[in-house]
């Protein structure tokens, strides 16, 4: 078999595995072209052959295929649930003794929905091993360094319920790993390189090695100790590895060089500063880790940390690396919200538009949606979308039970009903149902708590004789308004008790809903809309339902709070919220009745600011 042959002959046997041992040629082609590219431009040809190789290949028992694969090398995962997606977190490679993990950021900027990727499994899988977990933070680019974010980091793990055993400030150990690179130079597994850059550079790609590299470890630590006194760009420190390799980014990577700037915690103490693969790799070995989790853009770093890990004869952990979590709509890059901070374009780190932590927070989003969020998409090697609508999906499901019932109206209009006591005390003539409307009569809440207490200690009867009983005997009928609706705080869960709502006939709506129509102010009464004139139609329900009325939330005129929202694109919508807003605290979540959920955020001179999450 030529090299072609041998490339659909694989194809064919897996195809024929997949499907019982009877493999379909336009399967076996289509996946060769979508998975071998540089075989496309033979098409014409691979489409014969492979009709004449599957056929021989289907002519194999089931058995005799997959030991034909076998021989090739090929191992065949999870055959027989090979349709069923792999989701959630799956048992973690090699021994589950004494597990440690790491969460390792940059301070760049505080913690966003990508970095909630790494940081939940590292979590899970340590609680599920009763391993431990190390907060390690990564500050060895004086350039990638926003001081706030060290509190800010542990702030947002404490946000997402993340516990760790032990913190390391990777700014802390220079001395540590100043003792690996001498150890690394004395062994002749790292040098000094005097290079040029770009004279580097065209040595590498050209698979030689440069004049440096012959060096003796005595000259190397004599360049070592002069290091520190050498201008920018005159030397750096490099690890051997196979100066052929076939990724030219593995071939003698640096491991050390000089950094000029002063770093925010240690000021200008040393001017040889680590790189992050020689960093984190004698770390991982220090804080002696068992598994390391990585997005498989990282791939090419392992490969260059395994030559430490082999110069130093150390044991290497397992890699576990992920696919990339792709955000779809989601403003993530830490540098961007950053100088978008900087120019005032956003408010600031828990802007509503950006995805750090803080900012979805803030609008009410559950940690518990994040975590479920990252469990589910777990550390599998393929690519993962995640969206606000996957977001919003699994917050509301949280949000739903919790959040109370409120009603909302944004841009409001007024709106007054006429000839309402009329047409009602007709009605009630009419239907003689004269004993219900006793229990709607009440008078406004208000009239209930005026009383002044002094009153009350000093005439008691009087007062009593004043009580909304009374009045409700000797209201005439045909008065229905003022009445106090009531409604549940959660239909499902009724014993969370009732808000208060008073319709006295004045209400105000919001501008959307105020078009011509028969129109129900939910719980209270149906109306006619026609142009500015609003008429009293109906009281029920039923009613409504029959002339298919919209159904609308609204606020009394005269009870209510001034509300604002700020919304996901941080724009502003102004209106009322019903007076029993006006009990919740500050990070209540609530549902506000065809709007949305959203964060009461803070409380400013008797308004109300909350922050929208999500219909
Ligand atoms: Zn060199």
């Amino acid at each position: 078999m030529d090299k072609l042959e041998k490339i659909i002959y694989k194809y064919a046997l897996l195809n024929a595995i997949k499907h019982k041992g009877t493999g379909n040629p336009s399967a076996v082609m289509g996946a060769i072209m979508s998975s071998e590219k540089e075989l496309r431009s033979d098409a014409k040809k691979i489409g014969p052959m492979s009709a004449q190789i599957v056929a021989k290949v289907n002519e194999m028992s089931l058995e005799e295929q997959e030991n034909e694969i076998a021989n090739l090398g090929i191992k065949i995962e999870g055959n027989k649930q090979s349709n069923e997606k792999e989701k959630g977190l799956v048992e973690l490679p090699g021994s589950h003794e004494s597990v440690v993990m790491r969460f390792a950021p940059n301070p760049s900027g505080p913690l966003h929905i990508g970095h909630a990727r790494a940081a939940i499994p590292n979590s899970e899988y340590v609680k599920r091993y009763d391993g431990k977990l190390i907060l390690r933070i990564e500050d060895t680019d004086p350039k990638r360094i926003y001081p706030p974010a060290y509190d800010m980091i542990q702030e947002d793990l404490k946000w997402l319920g993340i516990e760790y055993d032990e913190i390391y400030y990777q700014s802390d150990r220079f001395s540590i790993y100043y003792e690996y690179a001498e150890k690394l130079i004395e062994i002749n597994a790292a040098y000094m390189c005097t290079c040029d850059g770009g004279d580097f550079k065209k040595l590498k790609d050209e698979c030689k090695p440069c004049p440096c590299r012959s060096n003796s470890s005595e000259k190397n630590m004599e360049l070592w100790k002069k290091f520190p006194n050498m201008e920018v760009g005159k030397a750096v420190l490099r690890i051997k590895t196979d100066i052929k390799h076939k990724n030219p980014a593995i071939r003698d990577w640096v491991a050390m060089r000089i950094v000029e700037e002063e770093h925010p915690r240690i000021g200008r103490k040393y001017r040889i500063y680590p790189m992050m693969n020689f960093s984190v790799a004698i770390d991982d070995h220090l804080m002696r880790m068992t598994h390391v989790l990585r997005g498989k853009d990282h791939l090419a770093n392992s490969e260059k940390q395994k030559y430490l890990y082999e110069h130093m004869n150390w044991e290497i952990p397992e890699f576990i690396h992920y696919g990339r979590l792709k955000m779809e709509d989601i403003a993530l890059s830490t540098s961007k919200a950053l100088d978008g901070i900087e120019e005032c374009i956003y408010s600031g780190w828990d802007d509503p538009r950006l995805g750090t932590l803080r900012a979805i927070a803030r609008r009410g989003i559950q940690n518990k949606t994040i975590y479920e969020l990252m469990i589910e998409i777990g550390v599998k090697m393929s690519d993962s979308t995640i969206s606000w609508k996957k977001i919003y999906g699994l917050n509301r499901n949280i949000l739903e039970k919790k959040s109370n019932r409120y009603f909302f109206v944004p841009n409001p209009v007024k709106l007054k009903i006429a000839n309402l006591n009329q047409k009602e005390a007709n009605n009630k003539d009419n239907n003689n149902t004269g004993s219900t409307t006793e229990n709607i009569i009440e008078p406004p809440e208000e009239s209930i708590i005026e009383p002044p207490k002094e009153n009350i200690i000093k005439t008691p009867k009087k007062n009593i004789i004043k009580t909304p009983k009374k009045n409700i005997i000797k209201t005439p009928k045909k008065n229905i308004i003022p009445e106090t609706i009531e409604r549940p705080l959660h239909p499902d869960y009724l014993d969370r008790g009732n808000r208060k709502l008073v319709f006295d006939g004045e209400v105000y709506i919001s501008k959307a809903d105020f078009t011509n129509g028969i129109t129900r102010l939910m719980d209270a009464v149906n109306v006619d809309i026609e142009g500015d004139n609003v008429t009293y139609n109906s009281k029920s329900f039923e009613e409504a339902r029959d002339m298919k009325a919209r159904i609308i939330q609204w606020v009394p005129a005269k009870y209510n709070v001034k509300t604002k929202i700020v919304m996901d694109d941080a724009s502003i919508i102004e209106g009322f919220s019903e007076k029993d807003c006006n009990k919740l605290n500050v990070g209540d979540i609530v549902q506000f009745e065809r709007f949305g959920f959203a964060r009461l955020d803070s409380v400013d001179n008797d308004e109300l600011i909350f922050y929208f999450a999500h219909k």
